[in-house]
């Protein structure tokens, strides 16, 4: 049996939990994602998610709940996942299915012991989610087609928006790890050199025209050597899992310095993650058909199989002091490249990837209006402003507003989510 049936086969068995579990909550008994969290008492320890709970998988550990394992419960204990990542999938997804067993309707190992369920289940509210990875390298990349399709419209050729590369090329670029945060921070509006239309040199002082971009990103999970390349077909040995991704961007900033090399100061200011990372094997039973592309495309990137992913995307912007307003959502499944074309076209002139590596989607458009990823598209660079609830409007991000991304998939009554990737911009410092 494959993994992908083993899977399905979990979702048919229809599992509950003896935690309970609300039909909209993210964290089904089908998920258990990773991540790190901190409290009063505890520096940092990895932690999973069910329900409205976080477990510690320290002390989850610790009580032996985790016995037949070899590895060192300290990997716990650390202030980011890198290392349990580096244990492998084989380990990390045995720890997963343990938790599934152990949280499953009927189980009453840690049920019935009333003493380690207090150490070992806190409520969520009452932790604060630190950043769940090292990030050591993060890329970004351009692969939706209604995302490309719209900016080359505004920017460059309406009858001929797509470069002539895009339909060959994952495109994408090197970005800046340094300032990839967790959901919850906030940053200074950025300040940088700007070129307005109708002057004849630049001017610098803060961005005016800030703006988010609705992405997901995947972690790496195993490293390789430099030379070595990954196929499409060993992809997902490679990537432990997925969260949601805010790769915030100047767009005055960006028009004026992206020619030729691309993306430098108007991107690496700030980007958000969500704190809990989704493993890949908890996405599998929502996999879907990817694009058909044409033209066809080198043999490196070909794959088999529905690679593509049914993931529900949504966007909010709350101004201070008052109610958030949906903005915009979207669906993962309209990405033209896939996770694994990537992957392989990143790795294919034999550049090396390292665990807790980010690789960031590229905005997540879809065909609708409704469906833009990004203010620069949903306004349509400035010309159409959204109408916010409070009566307000936006054509890009105001100081002191609160952008939140939400993602989750669901199929069978069975949701598996991402939670939050949230962000405030503060007034330029
Ligand atoms: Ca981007």
């Amino acid at each position: 049996m494959t993994n992908f049936e083993v899977i399905n086969n979990i979702i048919m068995a229809n599992k509950t939990s003896w935690i309970k579990v609300n039909t909209d909550s993210d964290f089904s008994i089908y998920n258990i994602p990773f991540g790190i969290y901190t409290d009063a008492n505890v520096k940092h320890h990895a932690c999973s998610a069910i329900g409205d709970q976080i477990i510690d998988l320290y002390e989850l550990c610790h009580h032996g709940y985790l016995g037949n394992f070899s590895f060192d419960n300290l990997v716990f204990k650390e202030s980011t996942l890198n290392d349990f990542i580096a244990l492998g999938k084989e380990i990390t997804n045995a720890v997963r299915n343990r938790i599934i067993e152990l949280f499953t309707e009927g189980n009453t190992e840690l049920q019935s012991n009333e003493a380690h369920r207090k150490d070992i289940l806190k409520a969520q509210t009452s932790v604060k989610m630190l950043m769940p990875i090292r990030v050591g390298d993060y890329t970004d990349f351009y692969s939706s087609i209604d995302h490309a399709t719209n900016i080359g419209k505004m920017i460059r050729d309406p009858e001929n928006a797509l470069m002539p590369n895009w339909k060959h090329i994952p495109v994408g670029y090197h970005g800046r790890a340094s300032s990839v945060c967790v959901s919850g921070h906030s940053f200074h509006r950025p300040k940088g050199q700007q070129k307005p239309a109708d002057a004849p040199i630049p001017v610098f002082g803060p961005c005016k025209l800030l703006d988010f971009e609705l992405e997901t990103a995947f972690v790496i999970g195993r490293r390789t050597e430099m030379g070595e390349s990954v196929s499409t077909a060993k992809a997902d040995e490679y990537i432990f899992g997925m969260l949601l991704f805010n790769d915030w961007s100047a767009r005055d900033i960006q028009t004026w310095e992206y020619v030729p090399l691309g993306p430098f100061l108007s991107k690496n200011f700030a980007s958000t993650v969500s704190p809990w990372i989704v493993t890949l094997e908890a996405l599998e039973p929502f996999r879907t058909k990817g694009y058909i592309q044409e033209p066809k495309v080198l043999p490196y990137l070909e794959y088999s199989g529905d690679k593509n992913l049914d993931i529900k995307l949504e966007m909010y912007i709350q101004p201070e002091n008052s109610e958030a307003t949906r903005v915009c959502t979207s669906n993962y499944k309209y990405m033209y490249w896939t996770m694994e074309q990537q992957l392989a076209h990143h790795t294919v002139n034999g550049c090396n990837i390292n665990v807790g590596d980010l690789m960031g989607s590229g905005t997540i458009s879809g065909p609708d209006p409704s469906e833009f990823g990004s203010m620069m598209e949903l306004s349509w660079k400035g010309t159409k402003p959204i109408k916010l609830n409070d009566g307000s409007e936006r054509k890009f991000i105001n100081d002191n507003d609160t952008v939140t991304i939400k993602g989750w998939c669901e199929k069978d009554g069975i949701r598996v989510g991402f939670g939050e990737c949230k962000a405030t911009v503060l007034p330029s410092n």
